[in-house]
């Protein structure tokens, strides 16, 4: 049995499921020499496909999407063995992949297609129009965290705009983005428009390289994005980079508080923790700390891990959990709720930390794990300083019981969404972007920006 790290000297990999360590699957390490063959393939494929123009795309993007609703038991069990996530987690994110795809193929047009803009001053001898054309070949890199739903937040986007797509899985979930691809031949058998290539991060690097590529939609860690981006340097291959977070949630005066714990516990446990958008620090106003504490640590001590949520996926990433554990500790922090022995690989307990110093790795890097620091604020102000202290700006949230208080500061959080009284909701909402700043990254999947994010503007005057 080789893991996909130390297959460097071997020409294929095995992925594991990692709450057993069995083999799912074996897959090709697809060279640059490969990475090339396939991009040009997937030229061809997008002259065609975007010869179709979007009515021809949105009947068999949705055609696309009834195998995804007929094969979503299939799909997620793969899911589930890849990443060893519970079953309903495998099933949400796909159901949410699907919704997304739905809205992509039938907004399309609308967005993307040609109209008439106003001239101007030069109204009286010109006409213009705006559309946006396909770029040609749009290479996705993709996590594993959520192996479907993440990816195809960039590929459904591409091909409703008229590209071809290739696409580079995680190492640790390869199956699921073979199979997604197989499932698209099903509805679009004639040209090769979806294609996988597989691999360690060396295939990831060569299709960033590939000057055949029109655009890279790269999903991961920002350490990760540094580098995809100098590969696209070589080429000017422009980018979008969904990267890592560290969002806080704010609880203020009037806020419910058991609403807002619940929303904390979700935000920090599900998923094991691994969730981009996951909540990792929560900023409670004074007067409501203790009655939130006491809602979060009732609610946090009968959560189970290998029930309630599955083991963490990335072996190498224990080792991070642990270290920021034990410098929380180290530096006075208190464990209310698991404490130092929580990591027990592939699981990890949950951990409520408090009294965390605000230069702890804790709070500062991305930990992706069951874990959540809370920390007593004097005000709201405090607690937004605190919360945009940080180098990421993905997600956050807000519990107030006051609609105008909330969304001014949903709108001073330094962040690219923020969700008031609810929970990562902006996930689920096809029509919003969704993305970051600073440390997070750049570009937008999702929405109308998703779909221009994968098409560039023609411009076209014409003299009357
Ligand atoms: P990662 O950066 O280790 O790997 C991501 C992908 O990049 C993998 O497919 C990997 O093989 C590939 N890769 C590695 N080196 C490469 C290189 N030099 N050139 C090109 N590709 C290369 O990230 P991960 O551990 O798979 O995923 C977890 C990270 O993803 C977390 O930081 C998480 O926050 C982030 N994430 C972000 C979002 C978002 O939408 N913002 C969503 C999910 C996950």
């Amino acid at each position: 049995m080789t893991t996909a790290t130390e297959a460097t000297e071997q020409r294929t990999f095995d992925s594991l499921n990692p709450a057993t360590g069995a083999v799912v699957g074996t897959h090709p390490r697809h060279d640059a020499a490969a990475v090339h063959r396939t991009v040009e393939r997937a030229g061809e494929a997008a002259r065609w496909w975007a010869g179709l123009g979007f009515e021809g795309r949105r009947r068999r993007l949705l055609d696309y999407k009834a195998v995804l609703v007929r094969e979503l038991p299939r799909i997620a069990g793969l899911v589930r063995e890849e990443t060893g996530k519970p079953i309903g987690d495998a099933t949400l994110e796909t159901v949410l992949t699907i919704t997304h795809l739905d809205w992509a193929a039938r907004h399309a047009r609308k967005v993307l297609g040609p109209r008439r803009v106003s001239p101007g001053l030069l109204g009286a001898n010109l006409a213009a129009t705006l559309e946006y054309l396909p770029l040609g070949v749009v290479g996705v890199i993709g996590p594993w965290n959520y192996p479907v739903f993440t990816p195809m937040g960039s590929i459904s986007y591409a091909l409703a705009a008229g590209n071809a797509v290739v696409f580079k899985p995680s190492e640790l979930t390869p199956g699921v983005g073979v199979l997604l691809a197989e499932l698209f031949r099903e509805s679009v058998p004639e040209r090769e428009v979806f294609q996988v290539v597989t691999g360690l991060g060396e295939t990831g690097a060569a299709l960033a390289a590939d000057p055949g590529v029109g655009k890279i939609a790269f999903t991961g860690s920002t350490a990760t994005a540094k580098r995809v981006m100098a590969a696209c340097a070589a080429n000017l291959t422009p980018l979008v980079a969904e990267c890592g977070g560290k969002d806080a949630l704010i609880v203020d005066a009037d806020a419910d508080v058991a609403a807002a714990a619940d929303a904390a516990l979700w935000g920090a446990m599900s998923n094991a923790g691994q969730t981009c958008v996951g909540v990792e620090r929560v900023y409670v106003v004074e007067p409501v700390y203790d009655a939130f504490m006491r809602e979060l640590t009732e609610r946090a001590a009968a959560v189970r891990s290998g029930e309630d949520y599955g083991p963490i996926t990335m072996p190498a990433q224990t080792e991070v959990i642990r270290r920021h554990l034990d410098d929380a500790l180290a530096k006075g922090g208190r464990a209310v709720v698991g404490g130092a022995d929580a990591v027990r690989p592939p699981y990890v307990d949950p951990v409520v930390l408090t009294d965390v110093p605000e230069d702890s790795s804790a709070v500062r890097e991305e930990t992706f794990g069951p874990t959540l620091t809370v920390r007593k604020v004097a005000d709201a102000e405090e607690a937004l300083e605190r919360a945009n202290a940080v180098s990421y700006g993905l997600g956050g949230t807000i519990f107030s019981g006051n609609p105008r208080r909330a969304m001014e500061l949903a709108r001073a959080m330094l962040s690219g969404m923020t969700a008031i009284n609810s929970i990562i909701s902006f996930a689920g909402v096809p029509a919003l972007p969704f993305g970051g700043i600073g440390d997070s990254g750049f570009g937008r999947i999702h929405g109308a920006d998703g779909l221009r994010e994968f098409a560039r503007p023609k411009a076209v005057s014409r003299q009357r």
